[in-house]
């Protein structure tokens, strides 16, 4: 049915909702969820509204009505009371009412003739009206812009009304902008002790169904124009359970339902909209979302499943000698949890299907070490490996850092990057051809380019998030070996495990929760602009000390002229401050030449320079374990997971590191928090679940290229972890038993993973 034929609705409306939530049936209808829900059975007295209050419901009756319009003789828009409407013989109203009105602007009024005289009163010329409305504790504005005719009308001075809205301050009063007005529930109207003293009648229903909870909608700024208000909303709501519940056919088995104690579909449609109860209310929700999660689920591990029946991987039985030559040089012992992902990865090379894995681990747990082992697998069995970085900087760095584990095993590997030139690019593609070359590093060009391998076996992928979709399906067309490559995805951005469950649905997922020993903590400092003199004295007796520091700016947005202006601006002071000879400075940002560039970050690197001035988004990811301060300037600006990867720059050598994060002194209450959060923890995925729950998985760094795969409608993966764990756990075990669906008891939901709400992007085919 569509929604234009519900009562209350019609064609102007339906396209409205048409066009703003994307609703044309009642069954999408009825798929719009309340984002949350106002307990209209509790009222607030008027002196008891505060403004920090995200709304208060309010019993009072109206004392008076003023309205406002601008003089128009002069030009100026001087805002004057033009009609002052008082109930008759208002004794009661002077004793109770306010004392000379907002403004005290009684000049020019005129008395209204009588209530109901709005004939007389010049609406156009109205801006504004205010009713002041009292109860026994007090009185209260009530502000109206908009409506007013309507309005004043409705609200004749001793009537009265439950008031409903955001209480805010205004001019050092409370009051309320267009507040919702209906009237006292049934019965009380006309009452004169209507608001008296004791009459507390709480609980009294609105000729609504279910209880006494309403639902708040996801609005928007035309629907309200357009009146489709919040009660609006509801009765329309209303109209879609009473006329289109009964179409809406089960999505889940019975026996899932059963199994895991989920109430019926039509259930959870009434009571999401109208609880009866609380408990209704609950059941209503789990049920909705862990239906969502788990069709989530069941689509991609229903991808995995096929997979591993219908694509064979390359099998790779030995771990070969290279391995083990790189494996008896280490310099250190490799550290448990290395050790248990080289196992994991080891497993799934010999298993002759396809490695799908990610492997995440913080800064500085040593996941380069496990990607050479990992390569020298796939050369021990014969076949070439790539790994893949983001950016040259991180490719010629991941290159450089190889070099000392590959010597002892004499694999060739070679560097290819947008930057090569012409000849090592021939070179490059010849030795890529004919297998000389064993490990290929390098960035997108790798695949972008026209490379041709003899028998690509593996491609590990570092810092995934920066390559897209098509990137990675590039990457597989590479295959020339009549299998795909196997995958290692490689990520220091901590995902909190239900984002990782979802974005790589998929993928197997190792992690590397454990740092090298010797490690020493970094210490985390909040400082504000007038410190910086401190912060300077700071750094010069550490560079005085032999350290190095780094130098921060944010880059959110690479055009962003305002960014690079406040770097150079940033990097000017610090020259004057730091002055040449005695101390050297590097600068380093993306709009450089990747020459400069280089001969910039390098002479960091080689410790010529002792600060580094650098944005944040490429320059950073570098090794310099003599680097022992970090500070980074407008600290506010970053997400928490970037701050936390640029703090993992620091602390890598043996010395005591510090992050410095500099301020503004005034702090948004997220800002504060973020900020508070990195001073008190350096584990990367507390903070990463952390940020999460501030920002939702869909600002999540890392995430936005790759985005979820599918949008939630109720579920949240900040929240809803344990029902997303049940989920999971539920779809598994369905596939297992049956991973084409084709039981007749999984008749639904093979149906059901049809609806193009469960087609999950085709993201790539490789993750
Ligand atoms: P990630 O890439 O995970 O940020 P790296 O692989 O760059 O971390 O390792 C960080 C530093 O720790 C490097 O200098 C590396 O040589 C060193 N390292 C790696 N594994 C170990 C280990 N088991 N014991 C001691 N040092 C290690
Ligand atoms: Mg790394």
């Amino acid at each position: 049915m569509e929604v234009q034929f519900l009562p209350g609705v019609g064609p102007k409306r339906a396209e409205l909702l048409r066009k703003e939530l994307e609703v044309s049936t009642v069954g999408e209808l009825l798929r719009v969820f309340p984002f949350r829900y106002i307990d209209r059975s509790s009222f607030v007295r008027v002196a008891d509204a505060r403004p920090d209050m995200a709304f208060v419901q309010i019993r009072a009756r109206v004392m008076r009505v003023v309205l406002y319009g601008s003089a128009s003789s002069s030009g100026q828009s001087v805002a004057e009371e033009l009609w002052d409407r008082t109930p008759q013989g208002g004794g009661a109203v002077a004793q109770q009412g306010p004392e000379a009105g907002p403004g005290a602007a009684i000049h020019g009024s005129q008395q209204a003739a009588g209530q109901g005289n709005s004939g007389t009163v010049k609406f156009n010329a109205v801006k504004r009206m205010s009713v002041w409305v009292a109860d026994r504790s007090g009185e209260m504005e009530m502000v109206f812009f908009k409506g007013i005719k309507w309005m004043y009308e409705k609200l004749r001075p001793g009537t009265a009304w439950v008031f409903f809205g955001k209480p805010q301050v205004f001019n050092g009063r409370i009051n309320i902008v267009h507040p919702e007005v209906d009237p006292l529930p049934a019965g009380t109207q006309n009452s004169q002790q209507a608001n008296g003293p004791g009459s507390q009648q709480g609980g009294q229903q609105s000729g609504q169904q279910g209880g006494t909870m309403v639902g708040v909608y996801p609005s928007t700024e035309k629907l309200k124009n357009a009146g489709v208000t919040g009660k609006v909303m509801n009765k329309i709501m209303e109209a879609a359970v009473n006329k289109g519940l009964a179409d809406e056919r089960e999505t889940l088995p019975e026996w899932l339902m059963k199994q895991y104690g989920l109430v019926p579909l039509q259930f959870a449609l009434r009571n999401i909209h109208f609880p009866r109860d609380m408990q209704a209310l609950e059941k209503a929700r789990y049920r909705l979302k862990f239906e969502e999660l788990f069709y989530l689920q069941l689509s991609l591990l229903k991808q995995k499943y096929v997979r591993s029946r219908d694509v064979h991987g390359i099998q790779m039985p030995k771990v070969g000698e290279a391995f083990n030559r790189c494996y008896e040089a280490l310099p250190f012992p490799l550290t448990g949890a290395q050790k248990r992902v080289i196992t994991e990865i080891r497993n799934d090379m010999k298993s002759g299907q396809q490695m799908n894995r990610l492997l995440q681990g913080d800064v500085g747990s040593g996941k380069t070490m496990v990607a050479v082992l990992t390569a020298l697998i796939a050369i021990g069995n014969g076949y070439q490996a790539c790994i893949m970085a983001p950016t040259e900087v991180l490719a010629q760095q991941h290159f450089k850092n190889i070099q000392k584990f590959l010597a002892p095993t004499g694999v060739k590997s070679a560097l290819l990057t947008g930057s090569s030139k012409a000849s090592e690019r021939r070179e490059v593609h010849a030795g890529l051809e004919d297998g000389s070359i064993g490990i290929i590093v390098g960035t997108h060009a790798l695949i972008e380019d026209n490379i041709v391998f003899r028998n690509l076996g593996l491609a590990i992928i570092d810092e995934q998030h920066r390559f897209g979709v098509e990137q990675r399906s590039k990457l597989w067309r590479k295959a020339s070996c009549g299998a795909p490559p196997h995958v290692l995805v490689m990520t220091a951005t901590p995902i909190p495990r239900t984002l990782a469950m979802t974005l790589y649905g998929d993928l197997d997922v190792s992690v590397i929760d454990e740092l090298p020993p010797g490690r020493k903590p970094v210490k985390t400092m909040h400082i504000t602009e007038g410190k910086r003199p401190e912060l300077y004295q700071f750094m010069k007796n550490e560079i005085a000390k032999g350290r190095q520091v780094f130098v921060v700016y944010p880059l959110i947005n690479e055009t962003e002229k305002l960014d690079y202006q406040s770097l150079e601006a940033g990097a000017e002071d610090i020259m004057t401050k730091f002055p040449f000879p005695e101390y050297k400075t590097a600068v380093v940002h993306g709009k450089q030449l990747n020459d400069v560039k280089k001969f910039n970050m390098d002479a960091f690197a080689a410790g010529r320079a002792d600060i580094l001035v650098a944005t944040s988004v490429i320059e950073v990811g570098v090794d310099v374990p003599n680097a022992s301060v970090m500070v980074i300037e407008s600290a506010e600006r970053f997400g928490l997971s970037q701050l936390h990867q640029l703090r993992g720059r620091v602390g890598r050598g043996s010395e005591k590191s510090y992050c410095i994060l500099m301020t503004g002194h005034k702090l948004s209450k997220e800002s504060k928090h973020r900020i508070e959060l990195m001073c008190a923890t350096e584990n990367g995925f507390e903070l990463a679940e952390e940020d999460m729950k501030m920002r939702g998985p869909g600002d999540l760094e890392g995430t936005q290229q790759s985005g979820l795969p599918i949008t939630l409608n109720i579920a949240s993966l900040a929240k809803d972890g344990i029902i997303l764990n049940a989920a999971r756990d539920c779809a598994d075990a369905v596939l297992k038993e049956d991973p084409t669906l084709s039981l007749l008891k999984n008749a639904v939901l093979r149906d059901e993973l049809k609806k193009d709400k469960y087609q999950i992007k085709d993201y790539s085919k490789i993750s």
